[in-house]
């Protein structure tokens, strides 16, 4: 059965809105009025869900994230785009390698698993994942993109545990549906 990525997103900045306790705000920018996929949900959350969270938690309070949602022939764009405090240079050929932590972090806690199990889950949805960042400084202000590209119609549906696990931590803290 065909997912709606429109309805899926509004659903998930909606979710994350109510995590995020009103800190930021989370805008999101769409290009069609929907747009059919054939992903795997939990996979497709697992991504977006940890993207998400990286923009809101290495922004300041009042920093709107945004998610971007476009297409391209059979393919799903998201930019996940923030204006925090950016990723340095010298830290960029790591991100995606488990434990890594950018060395600006500061008092900002993370365990640095998230994007190298987010990529994961892009390589086994045959997609893939990018970065573009500047480092914000007094002078000029800064932020990261991640961005995701996923094929609309892969075939392979496999979802591992692990976004299992995930998930269901992350329905944990949602308000009960009606
Ligand atoms: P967690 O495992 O809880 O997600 P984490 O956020 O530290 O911990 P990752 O999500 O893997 O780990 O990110 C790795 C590192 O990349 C982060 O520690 C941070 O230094 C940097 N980083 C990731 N996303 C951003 C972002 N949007 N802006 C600035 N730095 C970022
Ligand atoms: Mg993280």
């Amino acid at each position: 059965n065909p997912l709606d990525l429109v309805q899926f997103c509004q659903q998930l900045v909606e979710d994350m809105q109510f995590i995020d306790n009103g800190l930021h705000g989370i805008e999101l920018i769409l290009s069609q009025p929907s747009l059919s996929a054939c992903m795997d949900e939990k996979l497709l959350r697992h991504i977006l869900t940890n993207l998400l969270s990286n923009a809101l938690k290495y922004s300041p309070a009042g920093m709107a994230v945004q998610l971007e949602l476009c297409d391209r022939q059979n393919l799903a764009i998201f930019h996940v785009k923030d204006r925090g405090i950016g990723i340095p240079p010298e830290d960029l050929p790591h991100l995606f390698e488990p434990f890594q932590r950018c060395r600006n972090v500061g008092t900002i806690s993370g365990t640095g698993m998230g994007l190298a199990i987010v990529k994961k889950c892009v390589e086994i949805h045959g997609g893939e994942i990018s970065v573009q960042s500047e480092v914000s400084d007094e002078k000029r202000p800064g932020g990261t993109t991640l961005t995701v590209i996923l094929p609309r119609f892969s075939l392979n549906n496999l979802t591992p545990n692990l976004n299992d696990q995930f998930s269901e931590s992350v329905e944990a803290k949602l308000p009960k549906k009606k």
